[in-house]
């Protein structure tokens, strides 16, 4: 029987289940640019690997639904749910479906608000943003979004977030955008770049950039006084943001916390080096090669997903920090480099590029103007994020006496291992 090597304390590993291969939408920027794999995942594909989490007692892992439109396999994806359920009770894995959020109704709100599943819309603001997702989209998603806030208020709360996708043509929607999440009520705002489109960044898309950002930290600081609350995520967090190790691997696709599964079982780290999803280029077949785990049928799974670590460390597009660069310059000089995530698939898809080191300009664009919004957020609001991080711990165990007195419906009591609210991440995806 295939074992995993993640009893060793591997926190929350990630499973991603890619349950379809089509989309209701078809964005502009969708990196999925040829699908060649079935067109659903089959049942025994998606049972064997909730199994290798079962078989190898994996502690809390998180399992994520994605595709295509995961929406478009609604009884799979309960199929999964339940299954994992009735073996290890409910709260003991954290479930999340990333949707582009327009098949979403209300028995599907409900089903997922009743088993506790985090939602993650992938939508990306005004109709002016939005319109690169195919078709007019924008109203519906705040349809849906404002009924599952009627009917389930603390779900949306604590578990409905937004991921909103950014490109140099949407950067003077930016402001309006956050501002439309925060009137919705979302109290989790992910926002991305689109990687590997766009190889200089002028000055001016920069300096809009900048524009913009003030505007999203005056709108952040103005929300936190009025709720204690900062949903923009990459205003969160302690100042300097997260602390990379300058060399080493550059992001999780090199390491064993987690892998997804294509529709065909096939297992990779990133779904961005899946030979089923997109072409892969001379940069980027190497990569793809190492993290290519192999059918997650075959006995030899776990053991490739062991050696992955050790293999991607030999491949110079995964890893090497300090030895990136950019436009901006090289990023063992930056200031910021400890801050900075560094996406080996935005460098393997930029137009041309054969430099395993070299930066995507607009992820480096981004990563700077957000480190500058957290300084300055921190700046005006002279600790307010210690702070809000101290008042989601309040709220949690406020949460926790309101369960322990019964208060509260089965599916909001504290998981079994008393997590705290989900901490957005920053960083490039
Ligand atoms: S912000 Fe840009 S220059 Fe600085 S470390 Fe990141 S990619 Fe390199
Ligand atoms: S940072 Fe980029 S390469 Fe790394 S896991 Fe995320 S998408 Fe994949």
């Amino acid at each position: 029987m295939p074992t995993l090597d993640w009893q060793a304390g591997t926190p929350n590993p990630r499973l991603t289940l890619l349950l379809s291969a089509r989309c209701n939408l078809s964005c502009a920027y969708c990196y999925q640019e040829a699908r060649t794999g079935p067109a659903s995942m089959s049942w025994e594909v998606a049972r064997a690997a909730l199994d290798l989490l079962l078989r190898n007692r994996v502690h809390s892992p998180q399992i994520e639904f994605n595709g295509g439109e995961p929406l478009l396999e609604p009884e799979l994806l309960e199929r999964c749910i339940r299954y994992m359920e009735a073996r290890v009770g409910r709260g003991d894995a954290r479930f999340v479906v990333v949707t582009n959020g327009t098949l979403l109704d209300a028995r599907l709100g409900s089903l997922l608000a009743s088993h506790d599943v985090e939602i993650r819309v992938s939508w990306d603001g005004v109709k002016e943003a939005q319109r690169w997702r195919g078709r007019e989209t924008t109203a519906r998603a705040q349809e849906t979004l404002k009924a599952i806030q009627r009917d389930h208020p603390r779900y949306f709360a604590y578990r409905v977030s937004v991921n909103m996708a950014l490109m140099p043509s949407t950067i003077e929607d930016l402001a309006r955008s956050c501002r439309l999440f925060l009137k919705v009520g979302l109290s989790s705002i992910g926002i991305y770049p689109v990687l590997g489109r766009v190889e200089r960044m002028s000055s001016e898309v920069f300096g809009a950039l900048g524009a913009q950002m003030e505007e999203v930290v005056a709108d952040g600081v103005g929300h936190w006084r009025k709720t204690g609350s900062v949903p923009v995520s990459f205003l969160r967090g302690k100042e300097g943001g997260p602390t990379q190790a300058p060399d080493g691997l550059c992001c999780s696709a090199g390491n064993s916390s987690g892998f997804c599964v294509d529709t065909a079982g096939s297992g990779w780290s990133c779904p961005w080096f899946a030979k089923s999803l997109r072409p892969q280029g001379p940069l980027a077949r190497e990569a793809s090669d190492t993290l290519d785990l192999g059918c997650i049928l075959d006995p030899s799974f776990p053991q490739r997903l062991a050696e992955l670590p050790t293999k991607a460390a030999r491949v110079p597009l995964l890893t090497c920090r300090s030895d990136k660069h950019s436009s901006a310059g090289a990023c063992k000089d930056c200031e910021i480099l400890g801050e900075c995530y560094h996406c080996p698939a935005s460098t393997a898809c930029m137009p041309g590029n054969s430099d395993p080191h070299r930066v995507d300009d607009f992820a480096c664009a981004f990563t700077r103007a957000t480190a500058a919004a957290r300084r300055g957020f921190h700046e005006k609001t002279a600790g307010a994020v210690l702070a809000a991080q101290e008042g989601d711990i309040r709220s949690a165990l406020h949460r926790l006496t309101e369960a322990i007195r019964g208060e509260l419906e089965p599916q909001f009591r504290p998981r079994t291992r008393g997590r705290l609210p989900r901490q957005p991440q920053g960083g490039v995806r």
